[in-house]
């Protein structure tokens, strides 16, 4: 890697100091745009997890359980300026981690800052309620954190990830253990290190690398949690609610989607055009809520087809250095999922347009040229099944009651946008969306740091994001006191 790291990868941080893990085996660091080996992880052991949740559960005990509200708000906001400082230092680390051109890298590192920066100013501002009640009584409720929670992130956005839900759980005072992704850790580790100086007490925030099936699984079963929030795939997200069912803790899952775009025939299309692609094809298809079914009204579907497919024809796909429309996809098995879908799609359905792999991308890299899928049946696998890769498809429909059918009919509920200048449809189609956040006339996918975020259905349940997160990284007491 072209640069100097200010932590080492190798070692894991725990109780505010850099440890080594209990497994002396590494795990190698791949850049996904050259497929080479750029630097090695820690592998942390289970003993290293119970070791992260007693630290967090002493910092509970002592100086952060003792950080009043607004001293938490202030440690939040330094750290917020430091990921600023070393915004640029961070999108080329996550750049090459993950594969994610450039400028997509920067807009994760100016959103940690802005995740931090929010719930920095946020930490004060939340307080319970005195509530009337009988005569020579006085009732009123305290927000409590949770105690000790476990964040479990995955690759796709690690910086956005993590700065959402740590950021919200240390805003609430939680003490965080933070497992990130096996194949996108050095960003958390990065974040540990400006923790620390920016001064956050020790045990505040524990970071522990390593696989999900040994230290995801040990932390997410772990008597000491109290609280679990997950971003992930489906069946990894049932085993963490079934952890937390034996474990009785609360639990928030944030598992993707089959999100669509539903554009009627009175759309200013010049205007959507740029974001019906766009919003599936950020970050290489690899977002939870990327667009990627655009149902379009039959009355224009033909023009729309054929202007996505002029789009789709300039896309071009590269090592993240240069910066094109699209990186390469996270891992060899990532683009092995995606690519079979592919080859499924090709066999059964007909390909409106493609996009290019530039001549030069490294062979090794994990590119896949970005497709775009016409007339496909809304039940059809591509048409149901989270692909997770720059994968689309154009869905006719006639009128608005088949677009909410169809919108509806998967086994997911995360984001929904509507393209229509129709002010009473877009109220109509908004209530009648199962999902978790609607777009009228703009679809920004992960975008937001003010707005509460999650699903419904397979999408999973909780909200993150805005200052709904709060709620949901703290807990409620009711003291009612009798005076006379
Ligand atoms: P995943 O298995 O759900 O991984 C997400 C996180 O969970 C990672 O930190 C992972 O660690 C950890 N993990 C894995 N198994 C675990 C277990 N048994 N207990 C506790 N933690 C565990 O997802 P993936 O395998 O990376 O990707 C597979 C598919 O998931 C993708 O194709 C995509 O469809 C979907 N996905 C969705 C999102 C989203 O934002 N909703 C994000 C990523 C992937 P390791 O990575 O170290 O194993
Ligand atoms: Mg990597």
């Amino acid at each position: 890697m072209q640069q100097t790291l200010w932590f080492d990868p190798k070692k894991i941080f725990i109780g505010g100091a850099w440890q080594d893990p209990g497994n002396a085996a590494t795990i190698a660091v791949e850049d996904p745009s050259t497929g080479e080996v750029v630097g090695e992880i820690g592998q942390a052991s289970a003993d290293d997890v119970d070791k992260a949740v007693a630290a967090a559960q002493l910092a509970l005990e002592g100086d952060w359980g003792r950080t009043p509200a607004v001293e938490r708000g202030r440690l939040l906001t330094r750290l917020a300026q430091l990921v600023k400082e070393r915004a640029e230092e961070l999108a080329f680390l996550e750049s090459t981690d993950v594969g994610k051109p450039m400028k997509q890298a920067r807009n994760d590192s100016v959103a940690l800052a802005r995740y931090l920066e929010f719930y920095g100013g946020a930490a004060d501002k939340l307080h319970g309620t005195t509530i009337p009640y009988q005569e020579g009584f006085t009732v009123y409720t305290l927000r409590e954190p949770h105690g000790v929670t476990a964040h479990i992130i995955p690759w796709n956005y690690p910086m956005q990830i993590l700065g959402r839900s740590v950021g919200a759980a240390l805003a609430m005072g939680n003490a965080c253990v933070l497992k990130p992704a096996e194949d996108a850790s050095l960003s958390s580790l990065a974040f540990a290190a400006l923790a620390a100086e920016a001064g956050l007490p020790a045990g505040a925030l524990n970071v522990v690398t390593g696989y999900g099936a040994d230290v995801g699984r040990a932390l997410s079963t772990h008597p000491g949690v109290d609280h679990v929030s997950f971003t992930g795939s489906v069946l990894t997200g049932q085993h963490i609610q079934e952890a937390a069912a034996r474990n009785v803790v609360p639990v928030t899952l944030e598992l993707g989607g089959k999100s669509p775009h539903i554009v009627f025939d009175d759309v200013d299309l010049e205007a959507a055009l740029p974001t019906l692609v766009g919003a599936c094809i950020q970050g290489a298809g690899q977002t939870c809520s990327a667009a990627s079914r655009v149902l379009v009204q039959r009355g224009i579907y033909d023009e729309v087809r054929r202007r996505m497919a002029e789009v789709y024809a300039g896309l071009r796909v590269g090592p993240a250095a240069e910066n094109l429309d699209l990186g390469p996809l996270v891992s060899a098995k990532q683009k092995k999922i995606v690519s079979d879908y592919i080859v499924l799609g090709k066999s059964e359905l007909t390909v409106a347009a493609e996009g290019v792999i530039a001549d030069r991308a490294p062979a090794a890299g994990h590119y896949v040229a970005p497709i775009l899928f016409a007339d496909v049946p809304p039940d059809h696998r591509l048409a149901q099944e989270e692909v997770f890769g720059p994968v689309q498809v154009l869905i006719p429909f006639d009128d608005e009651a088949e677009a909410i059918r169809i919108a509806n009919g998967t086994d997911y509920g995360l984001v929904a946008g509507v393209w229509t200048r129709d002010g009473a449809r877009q109220m109509r189609m908004a209530r009648r969306l199962n999902v978790g956040q609607v777009f009228i006339n703009n679809y920004g996918a992960g975008g937001g740091v003010e707005l509460p975020f999650g699903g419904v259905g397979k999408s999973g349940h909780g909200r993150e994001k805005g200052f709904e997160a709060l709620y949901g990284f703290s807990r409620l007491k009711t003291v009612t006191a009798q005076h006379g």
